[in-house]
């Protein structure tokens, strides 16, 4: 046997591009408004601490739980200290979270048709998986996911990149008929005018809620991702996290994380100029001709009834004006749009009107 045969080798998963210069970029669901004033202050004074030599904190190690931050998280929220782990993005939390809850010979199930790391986790960490495919107006059948005897389930609420989300009755009928496995929610989005399952963590065991300071916080750049639920199921997947690595959150991370979560005025403020532009852009592609199923995120995952999604996300590419296509079967004549500020929307319209003309 060669080394080559020794290898864990995967297939990674594919991020929306990050083009560099003057472009609009509406392909990757980045918050179009900048984060909280507080963290560009906290920034400010953390680098005159480091100047000054009166406190240097990148020379230590960070607090391990994160603690500050997590006081925050625990203040804004109104949730147990104990119920709340964070870590390096929802990414991160989401990986160590199928590390630590999906560990049995059964499939995991999620939809065909969702967050494309899912998949991509399950390969790596070799859980089985099956993909339950969505209906043809791309919601999801619930009565996949009930009497499966299945290794756990993961369904983010609103769905990506659909953008179509469910109430909190819709999880809660999935978590009770599922008592022996875990189900996490994943809610990347759910501030964008959902209602999130946050209080079924306190009715039911088997139930973990993930969440990310990348969407309606401004803070993709940063990577804090949080998870939360009963006690005794974030206890273990913090027993994973600190088998790998017990230092995830870094120190400028814990600092800025707080101030942000700590804003709330600026966050509903600016959360709500975005669903403000997205229910006018509705509008917009609506008379354009697109069809999308109603989306509660800060995206648009629309089709064209008359000129294909390929080539409209070629003459968009062409402007300037980045959007998110893939080529795979039953979502390759659609467009996720992220949703930007007013003016970029209105150049995306203006562009939008020339291309299908
Ligand atoms: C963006 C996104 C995430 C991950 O975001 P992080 O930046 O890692 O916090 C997780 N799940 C879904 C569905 C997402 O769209």
């Amino acid at each position: 046997m060669s080394w080559e045969d020794k290898i864990r080798k995967v297939v990674p998963y594919v991020a929306g591009e990050q083009p560099s210069g003057k472009v609009i970029k509406l392909n990757t669901n980045e918050f179009p408004y900048p984060p909280s004033p507080m963290v560009a202050t906290r920034l400010y004074d953390m680098a005159q601490d480091e100047i000054d030599a009166s406190d240097n904190m990148l020379r230590k190690y960070p607090n391990m739980d994160a603690d500050k931050l997590v006081r925050a998280i625990s203040q804004v929220y109104d949730i147990d200290y104990d119920k709340i782990f964070v870590g390096v993005g929802s990414d991160d939390v989401l990986a160590m979270a199928f590390l630590t809850y999906f560990n049995s010979d059964k499939p995991i199930l999620f939809p065909d048709i969702t967050y494309s790391f899912y998949d991509v986790w399950a390969e790596v960490f070799r859980i089985p998986y099956e993909q339950k495919p969505l209906d043809d107006n791309f919601f999801i059948k619930k009565e996949d996911y009930i009497g499966k005897d299945c290794g756990g389930i993961i369904i983010p609420n609103p769905n990506a990149p659909t953008g179509v989300l469910e109430d909190v009755a819709f999880f809660e009928d999935i978590i009770k008929n599922n008592p022996d496995c875990i189900v996490i929610i994943d809610e990347a989005y759910i501030d964008f005018g959902g209602k999130s399952a946050l209080p079924l963590i306190d009715k039911y065991d088997n139930v973990v809620i993930v969440q990310t300071f990348s969407k309606s916080r401004a803070l993709a750049g940063l990577r804090i991702g949080m998870a939360f639920s009963n006690p005794k199921l974030i206890k273990y997947l913090k027993d994973v996290k600190f088998s790998i690595n017990s230092y995830t959150m870094n120190y400028p991370a814990i600092e800025i994380g707080t101030v942000s979560m700590l804003d709330t005025e600026y966050f509903n403020k600016t959360v709500n100029m975005l669903i403000k532009t997205r229910e006018e852009t509705k509008a917009e592609l609506k008379e354009l001709g697109f069809k999308f199923a109603d989306s509660k995120s800060n995206f648009i995952f629309a089709t064209h009834e008359k000129v294909p999604a390929r080539e409209i996300f070629t003459k968009l590419k062409e402007r300037n004006i980045y959007v998110r296509h893939w080529n795979k079967p039953r979502i390759d004549n659609h467009l996720r749009i992220s949703i930007g500020t007013d003016e970029e929307m209105h150049t995306l319209i203006e562009a939008l009107k020339e291309i299908l003309n």
